[in-house]
């Protein structure tokens, strides 16, 4: 994997395009720049929105005249609070929490929790915008939120992440409720974190409030395939973005870059649908394997164990480890960013363009560049960009809240059959918004403009707010 790019200077990153025929859209991107210092990937974030609204500004002055854009760059409340927790060895521990309530147009706010030691307000802000759009973009009723921790889970013991949980929540919780706010996992959250944030909850608001966490254990309130659901959801939706073009997955050959939760299921899907994975990675390289990612060991190392990918190729023949190495300069036909933001730059763009690459799906939130998404477009690969690609998780988590709400649980096949319905229709309106909007085969466009547009017209209805 590459090192994430982080750029510097007033916000424009290389690759992007001047806000073109919009003195408006320039002005907003400069006051959100100016509002929010230092955030820079939520500057990244926001421009890769509005470089597609100028079109929506041209038609729709409406929505101008009445500043819909600049109050949706505005969150609705930031919530920023200290998490002191004791370590194994009896030290205190001081960590920075956030939830930034983005947009509740929709429904109540939903959208992860990360906990990474690289997590700043910036961060969490550009994740609750994108998931806004993300959530819209599914059709459920479901507003947009993000939040999180600059507390590292690497190394922690369970009992670590347990009293580090219950200190995170002992001020979060005042903040959520199934109407309210919902979150769930994101890098550094899965199920054992949930479970622990869901018992601080439970204890403290003494109720049995299942729908106030999604990704929650199957055996108390939890929904069959959300584990599952962002890989799945994002081969479903790379499968879907092959068809319109007459092709398939059958046979392709397939870099899939991380190996946490959304990896290993795309790696799943991919083999079920008949593709082929030969190579995956972590933040200390990657592993090659020509004769196709084997799914039980990755999941023994990286999900049982949770130990550092190189110990899939110490136990299996034939496979290589490169330490600190590029996973994009494995040749493939198909790529899937699902590790981080920022982790393909124009660089690998070309690099994956050179050999051969047809399409990419990613699965992770803004892992592609500014500049790699313009290298992509414009070489005519199929690009099905992170918030229409990997709303499938989102999807199924509010689909684990409908199941919470009736006191029902589906059984797997159905949720997936809801799942892949769910990913056919996003690709269905971001493709046709694409081709509305005149730039046919442009999903950043469509998924962005069809985003917007839910948002706005519901914002709308409700007033000046
Ligand atoms: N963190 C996931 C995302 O980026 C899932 C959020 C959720 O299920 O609420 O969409």
């Amino acid at each position: 994997m590459s090192e994430p790019v982080v750029y510097e200077g007033a916000g424009v990153a290389p690759g992007m395009a001047p806000l073109a025929g919009s003195e408006d859209l320039e002005a907003i991107y400069h006051a959100v720049v100016r509002r929010n210092p230092a955030e820079l990937e939520f500057h990244q974030a926001t421009r890769e929105v509005l470089e597609s609204l100028s079109i929506v500004v041209a038609k729709r002055p409406d929505l101008a005249q009445r500043k819909i854009i600049e109050r949706i760059c505005e969150p609705e409340r930031q919530v920023i609070f200290r998490v002191v927790w004791q370590d194994d060895a009896g030290e205190v521990q001081v960590n920075r929490g956030f939830r930034v309530q983005f947009n509740s147009a929709l429904g109540p706010y939903k959208g992860g929790l990360r906990f990474h030691p690289s997590v700043s307000l910036g961060t969490i802000k550009f994740l609750g915008f994108e998931q806004t759009f993300k959530n819209a973009l599914t059709g459920m009723p479901i507003g947009g939120g993000k939040g999180g921790a600059d507390f590292d889970p690497k190394g922690r013991s369970d009992d670590e992440v347990m009293r580090f949980c219950q200190s995170f929540m002992t001020e979060l919780y005042r903040h959520l409720g199934e109407y309210r706010d919902v979150p769930a996992g994101d890098i550094g959250v899965g199920a054992r974190e949930i479970g622990y944030l869901f018992g601080q909850y439970k204890r403290i608001a003494n109720q049995y409030e299942s729908g106030v966490l999604t990704g929650k254990g199957l055996g108390w309130g939890g929904s069959l395939v959300r584990k599952e659901a962002t890989g799945y959801g994002a081969v479903f939706f790379l499968n879907e973005m092959l068809r319109a073009r007459g092709l398939s997955l059958e046979g392709r050959r397939c870099i899939v870059s991380g190996s946490g939760n959304v990896a290993v299921y795309t790696v799943e899907k991919l083999h079920q649908l008949g593709a082929k994975v030969v190579a995956c990675s972590d933040s200390s390289g990657y592993v090659y394997d020509e004769a196709g990612i084997e799914l039980d060991l990755l999941k023994q190392v990286k999900e049982v164990e949770r130990l550092r990918i190189s110990a899939y190729a110490e136990r299996r023949a034939g496979t290589r480890f490169v330490p600190g190495g590029n996973v994009w300069e494995v040749p493939c036909e198909i790529a899937m960013p699902s590790a981080t933001q920022n982790e393909l730059n124009g660089r690998d763009a070309r690099m994956l363009v050179s050999n051969g690459c047809i399409a990419v799906a990613e699965g992770a939130n803004m892992p592609t560049t500014p500049e790699g998404v313009r290298v992509f477009q414009e070489a005519g690969v199929a690009f099905g960009v992170g918030k229409a690609a990997n709303a499938g998780g989102v999807a199924t988590s509010a689909l684990e809240m409908q199941q919470n709400a009736s006191r029902d649980s589906w059984n797997f096949e159905y949720t997936e059959q809801r799942l892949a319905q769910i990913m056919k229709d996003i690709h269905r309106t971001v493709y046709e918004t694409a081709e509305e909007y005149g730039a046919p085969g442009n999903y950043v466009l469509g998924a962005n403009i069809a985003g917007f547009l839910r948002v706005a017209e519901a914002m709308e209805a409700f007033g000046l707010i």
